[in-house]
């Protein structure tokens, strides 16, 4: 696999060597059930308390207010079902039209339940406006959601000045936190927020384990339910090895955090600069200006995104038409098509994130690539 660009890092990163050592043990050794009373159930509950102590710390929250999920869709099936099943009164949830396909389509099922949904769009830059939430946000909003990052464009939206707002009305917030926490500090205390959800595979721990936060004394219902794990608010046997990955690979990912953050971006914008100068049909969709250092989201104005797509993975370069599982169908970026982009060209738009493990040598092979296969397919 040496030959290999991996630029669809926003989709999943390749799992840190260190997380899966440390993980190991607790697949094969430490294989009790958290729930079991003898020693290896014992054992098990003290690698997920040392966990939960670590997630916690490391974004200012408290060691209980910390749940493990199975990721990112878990969590913002939670944040809407659950709130939705407190709701009382009110009736309203505000919105970004932006959010992951894991709101967006959960949403729908909310809708059919008489739930009014009011969905916000972004500018054209991809970023929300704070004064469009406020018009919205009211007395019957029970819940106000947005993304701390897109996952399209990696376009970082207002969340806390949103959120001020929708304390305001008494307002439960979420923020789906999955593509903003692999560079940045979060801390729960400034944010505003009642509910958090974050996703190991995007900071190179493991696939299918998550956490989510939910600020103590908050209300909200569960949605999977049975024995009392996490508390007796998300039932099912714990993924003791998934969460010890987890917490290794955010505490990993916090000490490297800046020196990171400076390369990727470093990277990426070369990739920009390069691509702009030598691909005339090529332009950014989404600001540059608030953005996740590793997202270049890049129309070629004309191109069918598909076919190019197609030409880079046969040259063994990993990038993407937008989100992942939108993948397999060739429907355009909802993001960009929100931001105003035709159908056409959210059509021609590719979606190449970087990593520490990308090099700028790899930059140069795949603009030198892109230059080839865009000739060839004007
Ligand atoms: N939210 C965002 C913004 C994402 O990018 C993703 C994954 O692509 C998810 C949610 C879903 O996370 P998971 O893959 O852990 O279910």
């Amino acid at each position: 696999m040496s030959n290999v660009i991996y630029l669809d890092n926003a989709s999943t990163t390749k799992l840190n060597a260190n997380v899966l050592e440390k993980m190991s043990p607790y697949l094969t050794e430490v294989y009790g059930n958290a729930n079991s009373t003898h020693f290896l159930g014992r054992q098990a509950v003290k690698g997920l308390d040392d966990a939960r102590d670590t997630v916690a710390k490391l974004i200012n929250a408290d060691a209980n207010e910390i749940y493990f999920t199975s990721g990112g869709t878990e969590g913002d099936n939670w944040a809407l079902r659950g709130f939705s099943a407190v709701r009382g009164n009110k009736n309203k949830i505000v919105v970004s039209s932006i959010e992951h396909s894991a709101m967006l389509e959960t949403l729908k099922d909310l809708e059919l339940l008489g739930v009014k949904v009011v969905k916000i769009k972004p500018n054209k830059n991809g970023v929300v406006s704070v004064e469009d939430f406020a018009r919205e946000i009211d007395n019957d909003t029970f819940l106000v959601a947005l993304m701390l990052a897109n996952n399209e464009t990696g376009v970082i939206q207002p969340v806390k000045e949103v959120f001020e707002i929708a304390k305001k009305f008494g307002a439960y917030t979420f923020t789906d936190a999955v593509q903003y926490i692999p560079y940045f500090n979060v801390n729960v205390k400034e944010l505003n927020a009642d509910m958090i959800s974050c996703s190991a595979h995007k900071f190179e721990g493991p696939k299918g384990v998550g956490f989510t936060y939910i600020k103590n004394g908050v209300k909200i219902g569960s949605i999977i339910t049975g024995g009392h794990q996490e508390r007796a608010r998300r039932a099912g046997t714990s993924n003791v090895a998934g969460v010890i990955g987890l917490a290794t690979a955010l505490k990993l990912s916090r000490e490297t955090l800046e020196t990171d953050y400076n390369y990727v971006l470093s990277l990426r914008n070369a990739f920009i600069e390069k691509t702009l100068k030598n691909i005339d049909i090529a332009s950014v969709n989404g600001t540059l200006d608030n953005r996740l250092p590793g997202n270049a989201n890049i129309l070629f104005k004309g191109i069918s995104g598909e076919a190019l797509l197609f030409n880079l993975d046969l040259n063994g370069v990993c990038a993407s038409l937008g989100a992942a599982c939108s993948a397999g169908s060739i429907d355009p970026s909802k993001t960009l098509i929100e931001m105003g982009l035709s159908e056409k060209d959210a059509k021609s738009s590719i979606r190449f994130t970087f990593s520490r493990h990308n090099t700028f040598e790899e930059v140069d092979k795949v603009v030198n690539l892109l230059v080839s296969l865009v000739e060839k397919l004007k």
